[in-house]
């Protein structure tokens, strides 16, 4: 899980130092160097590290955290700010073109950083924005990433051009351009090779394409899970091709985070988007100051509601909400708002983003719930007669023994399902308007 053994050693530092009511000096000094630890274990750049200690360490020791009425929040407070400075401060866009014109973006980056997958993810999000993308495979030189962007597209729905591994990819470039024209595409995403290491073939096919196709932004795909490799990949091209900004891949997998804190600072590029899964799905718009609370172990409680929002079936929420109000939920509807909960990521990705779960707590919480015990659940429901389903009081011990041998569970399984779903319906009573709903109140199952 990102940033995981981070944020456990953050929090054991931010714990030590609200256990204390006022804050020497020398307490401070102590946190900091703990926090810097922290930081270089994590593989943040050991410049980016310092710069940091020594602002956060200059604000910490001024007057306004020792006249404070906590200063142990304070400090926390101060590394979280300065934590958002160093990411960049705020979201930055991809530049793209204003109107009926044809914006092009350039992928680049080294062969399974995640750029093919990437391309695909993008163009399926500027498609779900209004935009009309058009992919372009650009790798002439990897023939399985040709047709890797062809399945990827047509999962997203996006037209993929191609003009197979014969032609050079200046020209597909171009001929895509003028193919985005005749069919009113407003957005070319040009997948470009990758090579192995950085390599001046590579850097001069990337400049001629830029050169020769108007490219509005040449976006750098590097993994997250190499760290500081990763920052050096991206302070290279910067230098060599010149590129506008960074998508982080497997951030999902990457448990350190050091990447993600130090590729603004070194090479001062900004992250547009991090993926988060190898499904097409998995891309999320970089937003520093949640992640600085991510990594904080504050939680990022903005991408949680976006989540649900965005995977809630917003009629399907409302007419469960009527259905607590007359105490007609069932096992249906249960079982419904289990595959809700699944269509957001599973349980271990949801609790991820609430405040004061993430290291420690998250391992715990994650070894309690079994994600494999939400398909037994759902094989005891459907073993289940639609009235069963509908009128949970009519399960005598009969009815569930064979529930138990028609899902292959023992009937104390059952037993504890009929158990939890009740508890579930009791506390969904005690929640009105707790079923989603943009705008009103919001929240989940
Ligand atoms: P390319 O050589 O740079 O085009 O890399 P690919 O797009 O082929 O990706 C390489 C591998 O990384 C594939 O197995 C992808 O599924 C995987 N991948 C890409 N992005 C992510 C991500 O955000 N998370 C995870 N876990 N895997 C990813």
């Amino acid at each position: 899980m990102a940033f995981e053994s981070l944020t456990e050693k953050l929090q054991n530092v931010f714990k030590n130092l609200r256990s204390k009511g006022r804050l020497t000096e020398a307490d401070v000094k102590t946190a900091l160097r703990e926090v810097k630890m922290a930081l270089l274990e994590a593989d943040v750049n050991f410049k980016v590290v310092k710069q940091f200690i020594k602002s956060v360490q200059e604000r910490a020791v001024g007057q306004d955290v020792m006249n404070g009425l906590n200063p142990g929040q304070m400090v926390i407070k101060i590394v979280n700010e300065e934590m958002v400075n160093l990411m960049g401060s705020e979201t930055t866009e991809i530049p793209s073109k204003q109107g009926k014109e044809i914006t092009i973006w350039m992928m680049a980056g080294l062969q399974g950083a995640g750029k093919t997958t990437t391309a695909a993810k993008l163009a399926g999000k500027m498609k779900s924005k209004g935009k009309k993308p058009l992919l372009v495979a650009c790798d002439v030189y990897r023939p399985a990433a040709i047709t890797q962007l062809q399945v990827n597209g047509e999962k997203q729905g996006v037209e993929v051009f191609s003009m197979g591994d014969k032609n050079h990819p200046v020209d597909i470039a171009k001929a895509a351009v003028e193919h985005a024209k005749n069919n009113q595409q407003n957005l070319v995403i040009i997948d470009t090779a990758g090579r192995l290491h950085i390599d001046e073939d590579m850097m001069r096919e990337l400049e001629e394409i830029k050169a020769q196709v108007d490219v509005d932004a040449t976006i750098l795909v590097v993994d997250a899970m190499t760290g500081q490799d990763a920052v050096n990949v991206a302070s290279a091209f910067a230098e060599k091709v010149g590129i506008d900004g960074v998508i982080l891949t497997k951030m999902d997998g990457d448990t350190r985070g050091g990447a993600a804190l130090s590729i603004k600072a070194v090479s001062g590029k900004p992250i547009y988007f991090v993926g988060m899964g190898e499904k097409l799905s998995d891309l999320e718009q970089f937003y520093p100051d949640r992640m600085a609370s991510r990594i904080l172990g504050m939680g990022d409680v903005m991408s949680l509601i976006e989540k649900v929002e965005a995977s809630i079936d917003e009629e399907k929420a409302r007419e469960m909400e009527k259905k607590f109000k007359k105490a007609e939920f069932g096992f249906d509807d249960y079982l419904e708002s289990m595959n809700q909960m699944k269509n957001m990521g599973g349980i271990s990705s949801i609790l991820n983003m609430l405040p004061g779960i993430g290291g420690n707590k998250l391992k715990d919480i994650e070894g309690m719930i079994d994600e494999k015990d939400l398909a037994r659940k759902e094989a005891m429901i459907l073993s289940m007669t639609p009235q069963e389903r509908a009128n949970p009081a009519i399960l005598n011990v009969s009815r569930k023994q064979r529930i138990a041998r028609g899902s292959g569970v023992d009937i104390s399984e059952v037993n504890r399902l009929v158990k939890q779903f009740e508890q579930t319906k009791k506390m969904m009573k005690q929640m009105p308007g707790m079923m989603g709903g943009r705008g009103g109140k919001r929240g989940g199952f």
